[in-house]
C-alpha cells in the first residue's frame, strides 16, 4: 500500500493546503498546526505529511518520520514557550482518536493533570 495521500482524509488536505490550517512549524516530514478546538493556551497537532492512519503504523512504515514527529513537537513546546507539556497519540476510536491520520497533540499552558481521563 502507498502512503502518500488519502483524497477523503482531513488532515492530508491541510496538508496539501486544501484546507486552512493555522501552521505554526514545518519539517521535510512533518506539519504542525494548531487545534480547531483547543483544550490549551498551546494545543498543536504535529502530522507526518504522508497518510499513516495512526502511530503504530507510521513507526512501521517510516520510522524517521516518526522521530521527526517527536521532535517537531518539542521544537513547537519551546518555541511556545513551554518547559512542561504532554504529548498524546489517540490510537483507535475508543481511546478518542477521531481523525485516522496519525497527529501526535502537543498541549502546553495550563496545569495537565494525571491521570488524563
Ligand atoms: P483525535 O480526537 O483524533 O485524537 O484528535 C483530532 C483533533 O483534530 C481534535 O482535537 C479536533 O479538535 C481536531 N480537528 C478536527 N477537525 C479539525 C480541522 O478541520 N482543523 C484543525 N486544525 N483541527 C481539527
Ligand atoms: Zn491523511
Amino acid at each position: 500500500a502507498t502512503h502518500q495521500s488519502d483524497p477523503a482524509c482531513l488532515f492530508c488536505k491541510i496538508v496539501a493546503g486544501e484546507v486552512p490550517g493555522e501552521v505554526v512549524h514545518v519539517t521535510e516530514r512533518t506539519v504542525a498546526f494548531r487545534d480547531i478546538n483547543g483544550q490549551a493556551p498551546t494545543h498543536v497537532l504535529v502530522v507526518p505529511r504522508a497518510h499513516y492512519e495512526n502511530a503504530a503504523a507510521l513507526a512501521a512504515g517510516d520510522p524517521e518520520a516518526a522521530a521527526e514527529l517527536l521532535t517537531s513537537a518539542a521544537a513547537v513546546a519551546t518555541a511556545e514557550g513551554h518547559d512542561d507539556y504532554r504529548l498524546v497519540f489517540n490510537t483507535g476510536a475508543g481511546a478518542g482518536q477521531t481523525v485516522f491520520h496519525t497527529h501526535l497533540h502537543v498541549l502546553a499552558g495550563r496545569a495537565l493533570t494525571w491521570p488524563p481521563g
